[in-house]
């Protein structure tokens, strides 16, 4: 794969939206621990249909509130299935009003019982609906399946749609997870041979607890390597699984940042020590410049 970084590579955590303030000030402390690895922003998940809409809001606020001392930057994530033209446009005005200006922008999945997709049936609409409505004004993520998304009809299919979501306006793209290097280093040479080339930053998925992974990787289509589940299923409990765990997650970055990617987004899981387990592990002190920052593991 010829390299992805051309600027300086780009770290991110991402967290769900806590319910109850216990789990918010739980969250706060997370996101002061993670402050160390400077990441570039932290996003905050969108249950589809609107169902986190104001959890998800009070969050980036006060990420956002924050970002003057902390420099970490806001990223809602905002999620179109089930939801109005209207409804996105109050959303949108609510974060430009907040000074937000990075969006992880997705289609998401229509919760059970649900059966009116809305205004938007595919996440290269609400793209263009963002690029209409606000110009440039955003920073606009999206989604990437290196292992190919569930639904899509064959990988060309999805590539193709992928293609389309960047031709509607998408400055860079974070991909579902995997525990597989060639799937993301294929993946990036098959985007650049059909005209794609923006960032894509793998996204990573720290191993916390095996059964709810495996059930999670089963619904989303990332594959758990046979290797990788035989072992994980050997350790009686998530603790004793810690170390073994992280030596793997910390070696996929490894080669994948050696290998030419451009960044690492962490699905923290309102986690702050899985992660810095790895981040310490890589040598990553601080935001380098380049590779030579990354030591061998
Ligand atoms: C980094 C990341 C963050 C996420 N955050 C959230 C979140 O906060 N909230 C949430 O609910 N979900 C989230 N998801 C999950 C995501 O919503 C699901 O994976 C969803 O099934 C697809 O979303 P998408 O934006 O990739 O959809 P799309 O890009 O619209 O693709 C969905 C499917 O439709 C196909 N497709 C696209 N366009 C067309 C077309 N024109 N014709 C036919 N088929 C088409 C694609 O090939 C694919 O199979 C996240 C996923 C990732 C990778």
């Amino acid at each position: 794969m010829q390299p992805q970084q051309n600027n300086p590579l780009i770290f991110s955590c991402e967290f769900f939206p806590p319910k109850g303030e216990e789990n918010a000030s739980k969250l706060r402390r997370v996101r002061r621990k993670l402050a160390r690895i400077h990441p570039r922003y932290y996003s905050v998940t969108f249950g589809a249909g609107g169902s986190t809409r104001d959890r998800t809001f009070e969050t980036i606020l006060e990420i956002q509130a924050a970002a003057k001392e902390t420099g970490i930057e806001a990223a809602p994530h905002l999620s179109c299935v089930g939801s109005s033209r209207k409804s996105i446009r109050e959303v949108l005005q609510a974060y430009q009003h907040q000074g937000v200006k990075r969006l992880v922008t997705l289609r998401g999945d229509l919760p059970s019982g649900m059966v009116d997709p809305g205004d938007f049936h595919y996440a290269s609409q609400l793209v263009e609906f963002i690029r209409a409505e606000t110009g440039d004004y955003f920073h606009i993520e999206v989604a990437a399946y290196p292992e190919v998304h569930p639904q899509a009809r064959s990988a060309q299919a999805d590539l193709i749609n992928f293609k389309h979501k960047v031709e509607a306006g998408a400055d860079s793209a974070i991909t579902q997870y995997f525990y597989n290097v060639d799937a993301y280093l294929r993946f990036v040479e098959r985007c650049k041979s059909v005209g794609i080339d923006l960032p894509i930053v793998p996204g990573i998925m720290p191993i916390n607890n095996y059964v709810q992974l495996a059930r999670f990787s089963d619904a989303c289509g990332a594959e758990i390597p046979r290797w990788l589940r035989k072992r994980l299923e050997d350790f009686p409990d998530p603790a004793t699984m810690s170390a073994f765990a992280i030596d793997v997650v910390s070696d996929l970055c490894y080669r994948l940042l050696e290998a030419g990617a451009p960044g690492l987004h962490f699905y923290t899981l309102n986690r702050a020590d899985p992660t810095l387990a790895i981040w310490d592990n890589l040598g990553l002190e601080t935001q380098p410049a380049n590779l030579s920052a990354v030591t061998k593991i």
